[in-house]
């Protein structure tokens, strides 16, 4: 038996086991590619390729695969085995170094937004050697970036890499400048809180909508709810204790730093968080952990849930993104420092970011939006869809004062001068108050919680990364062209909080007066997917992650058709997985209730003459009433769906959806939970919210 600390990252092809395996010469150039993700020669790829196969085959693999994120928010992935046959009929296991570093999939079943009309429908799979491999199964997956043979990004990572490049790239400018030459490298650093929930799989098998959409399409309200706050942080049920167990176990094997766990605000929910490490590495490993997740619940006949909103009336579930900028020599350069010049350069920084967000508040919405989402931004359990930052009172006023250049200490009379003094220390906890705020100053890093549960952290990433990349370019234009470094360092920081100051708000951002003020400001509040999408593509936008290379204005161009059909598509799923519940489950049910009902009462008067029938006849009225109501708004909802049908431009159609559509299927839901709640528990033809949410002890 292992102890956990041998077991951690026993499945990983990492830096120990490369030490131990490879040649010196070849460890070092690997050493160099996970640094720069620069790739390896051929020849220096063989020999890595034979001691991962090797290695893989010892813990027992037989395939391979190149793991990779296309456009679809997960993974995907396709085995091939090792073997390979000799010409006496025997097989010998092998693997090239051409089969490591590139792949060619069939691009043409992944959504590519339209660079599949224009290129081929091949793509490739490029090996990004900065993500370890790894062995899940029986099969050791190598992660790759996924493209169309013209090389346009058809994946999540290509970009977020390119992002990573970007920001590396302007960073460097900055902080030569602040004569860091020691510096070689900058990258962002993530920890992502990922919230779930879970449900008994026996019931979960009972409910199409859940099985279809991943969330509770009808469910009346059970009788108790999380009002009482009961849940969060409670004490974890010893079924829920196991499955957390085993999912640790097999996240640590896999070498993902899984930290923190809790129960969370809805009952059935729970979060688990990881110890944050390098972006691209913090990506793959939180889709290994939403797979892993799912894979190991079912061991315990359980489900889980990753949906944003899976129950209404009790919180959905998002993603904290928590995100910093670290250089290669270990500086955090969001944390305040001890000298006027680690100051002045936290302030910089800090700048970049507030800049990034008011700048980019569109992009930063985009990156969230979702048909699943749209569900819960603004709905008091998740930030508005305003984007505003958090800074907490200490920092803010420290902005204030040098924004007007007054004395930051009443008492003192100090005039803080950037990089001659230094900021008064703030206390660290006074950062975290406000958990309303969709992205909070916490100290040494941004938390951004607007991102849903189910989705790939890299949309979020890849804006903050560019868009930060841009505000530290116009920095480094500036300051390099300066003849008095200083005093072009404290303008610019004043002349930043200026222009940008609408974008701090330390309030309630669930209050609805914040939403009229964040009007007056002149902030976006971009409520649903349709309002946001189209701005993916303003020229700033397009000019932004073009000009850093992140994206080209094409595969701009393609998100936004994948995003916009998606959102359609998903409701469409949702609309006909209602109709089946409604014409094949739930109107069968109350009909035969209804129909016992008119039988008992038939029954009294036969039988009993003088007994009262004022129970059957009241609840036979009503339920006849919203009986016709309901099959009335089956057919308000099925037109509703085959006018869609009509409509050609996905822009058109995604905002039909929202409008018409998702109005209909509200209106049929109320419907049918208001059916619920005098329907006879045997005649109801689905686990009840009252089961799915407390029925896990
Ligand atoms: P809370 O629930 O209070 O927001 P947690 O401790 O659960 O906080 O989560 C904080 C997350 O932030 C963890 O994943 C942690 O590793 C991560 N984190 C801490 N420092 C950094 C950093 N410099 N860069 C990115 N993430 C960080
Ligand atoms: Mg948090």
């Amino acid at each position: 038996m292992c102890t956990t600390a041998e077991r951690f990252g026993s499945l990983v092809f990492g830096d120990a086991v490369m030490k131990e395996r490879l040649p010196r010469e070849t460890y070092r150039a690997m050493q160099d590619a996970v640094a720069t993700g620069r790739r390896l020669d051929l020849s220096v790829a063989n020999v890595v390729a034979n001691a991962m196969k090797d290695w893989a085959i010892e813990k027992g693999a037989t395939h391979f695969t190149h793991w990779f994120q296309p456009m679809t928010g997960i993974t995907a992935e396709k085995h091939d085995s090792f073997i390979s046959p000799t010409p006496d009929g025997r097989i010998i296991m092998e693997f090239s170094g051409r089969e490591l570093v590139r792949g060619e999939p069939d691009a043409s079943s992944f959504p590519s937004g339209g660079l599949r009309a224009t290129f081929e429908a091949r793509g490739y799979t490029a090996w990004d050697p900065t993500s370890y491999a790894f062995i899940k199964g029986r099969t050791l997956c190598i992660p790759t970036a996924f493209c169309s043979y013209g090389g346009e990004a058809l994946d999540e990572k290509t970009p977020l890499l390119r992002s990573m490049e970007a920001i590396s790239r302007q960073a460097l400018r900055v902080l030569k400048l602040f004569g860091n030459a020691e510096v070689t490298s900058v990258k962002t650093t993530v920890g992502p809180e990922q919230e779930y929930f879970l449900v008994d799989r026996a019931l979960y098998d009972r409910r199409k909508d859940l099985i279809y959409t991943g969330r509770t399409l009808f469910g009346a309200k059970s009788p108790k709810g999380q009002e009482l706050d009961d849940h969060y942080f409670g004490s974890i049920k010893p079924r829920v204790a196991a499955f957390m167990e085993e999912l640790n176990d097999e996240l640590w094997k896999l070498g993902v730093p899984a930290k923190t766990e809790h129960n969370e605000v809805a009952p059935a929910q729970h979060e688990l968080a990881p110890i944050f490490t390098t972006t691209n590495i913090a990506a793959d490993h939180n889709q290994l952990t939403m797979e892993i997740m799912q894979k190991v619940a079912k061991r315990h006949d359980l489900v889980c849930l990753l949906h944003e909103k899976p129950f209404a009336g009790v919180n959905g579930s998002g993603k904290h993104n928590n995100w910093s900028i670290s250089t290669n020599t270990g500086v955090n350069l969001l944390e305040p420092g001890e000298t006027p010049h680690q100051n002045a350069r936290f302030l910089l920084f800090l700048c970049a970011v507030i800049q990034a967000v008011d700048d980019y508040q569109d992009l930063l919405r985009i990156s969230v939006a979702s048909a699943g989402n749209d569900h819960r931004l603004g709905a008091n359990e998740a930030p508005p869809a305003v984007v505003s930052i958090f800074l907490g009172d200490e920092l803010s006023d420290i902005l204030s004062s040098i924004e007007a250049d007054t004395a930051y200490d009443a008492k003192e009379k100090v005039q803080l001068k950037v990089g001659v003094h230094v900021i008064p220390r703030f206390p660290k906890d006074t950062t975290d108050r406000n958990r309303t705020s969709p992205f909070a100053f916490t100290g040494n890093k941004f938390e951004f919680r607007m991102l849903g549960s189910s989705a790939s952290i890299s949309s979020v990433n890849i804006v903050l990364n560019t868009a930060v990349a841009e505000s530290l370019r116009q920095y480094a234009d500036a300051l390099e062209a300066a003849s008095d470094f200083q005093s072009a360092l404290h303008d610019l920081i004043r002349q930043t909080i200026r222009q940008h100051r609408r974008i701090i708000f330390n309030g309630n951002g669930y209050d609805g007066v914040w939403l009229e003020e964040a009007e007056r400001r002149g902030l976006l509040n971009l409520r649903t997917t349709p309002d946001c999408l189209p701005r993916m593509l303003d020229g700033k936008n397009v000019a932004l992650f073009s000009s850093h290379r992140v994206l080209s204005e094409t595969e701009l161009r393609a998100r936004y058709e994948v995003m916009t059909e998606n959102y359609a598509k998903v409701l469409n799923i949702e609309a006909l997985t209602m109709l089946d519940m409604v014409k094949r489950d739930i109107l069968p049910a109350v009909c035969a209730y209804q129909k016992e009902l008119a039988e008992t009462a038939a029954a009294k008067k036969a039988f009993a003459p003088g007994a009262s029938c004022a129970c059957e006849q009241t609840l036979l009225t009503r339920m006849a009433e919203l009986t016709a109501a309901l099959y009335a708004r089956t057919e308000t909802l099925e037109e509703a769906l085959l006018n869609a049908g009509n409509i050609c431009d996905s822009a058109a159609l995604a905002r039909y959806y929202r409008e018409y559509v998702l109005s209909a299927m509200t209106e049929l839901r109320a419907c049918a939970d208001e059916l619920e709640t005098m329907t006879a528990s045997k005649y109801w033809p689905m686990p009840t919210y009252g089961e799915l949410l407390f029925g896990v002890r």
